[in-house]
């Protein structure tokens, strides 16, 4: 069975593999020319982490966590702002994963590019360019 994805993003290579593993033939549409780069950390929370885990990304995710450092509290005019030093083994008490976006939108493609197809919009010109990455 084909089935159809819109948006190469999260969801999208998200949902291509499980598909395909469950024997679909997934074909991932994207309008950009390319993956989509760029974006702030996100967190991974709760089922998330059960999800990538399944997915057998736990360890590439882990390996690309971000770690929050210092805690900013920025204040009115002329006041200086407050920085608190997070203590590494606090941070790493939790569950939760950070990961810049951009890293784990990478990941997700990576994990996927050998079962589903990928067709980005040409760079130039209203036509898509098809970038097959079949089995
Ligand atoms: C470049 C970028 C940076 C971001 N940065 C952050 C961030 O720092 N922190 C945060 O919390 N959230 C960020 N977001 C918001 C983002 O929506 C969510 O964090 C998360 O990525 C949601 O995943 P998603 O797959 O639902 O949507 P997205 O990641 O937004 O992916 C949707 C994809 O679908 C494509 N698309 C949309 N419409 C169509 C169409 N009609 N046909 C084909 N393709 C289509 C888009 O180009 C995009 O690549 C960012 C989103 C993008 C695109």
């Amino acid at each position: 069975m084909d089935v159809l994805i819109s948006g190469a993003g999260i969801a999208g290579p998200a949902l291509a593999w499980w598909l395909a593993r469950g024997g679909a033939r997934p074909v991932v549409v994207e309008r950009a020319a390319a993956l989509r780069t760029g974006g702030h950390a996100v967190d991974l929370r709760g089922a998330a982490i059960d999800v990538v885990s399944q997915m057998g990304l736990l360890p590439a995710i882990q390996a690309a966590r971000t770690e929050l450092a210092t805690l900013s509290i920025v204040r009115s005019a002329g006041k200086p702002p407050i920085a608190l030093s997070i203590p590494r083994a606090l941070s790493q008490r939790s569950r939760d994963l950070e990961i810049v976006r951009d890293e784990l939108a990478h990941i997700l493609y990576d994990a996927t590019r050998a079962r589903a197809e990928y067709i980005f919009r040409r760079a130039r010109g209203p036509r898509p360019a098809r970038a097959r990455h079949l089995r």
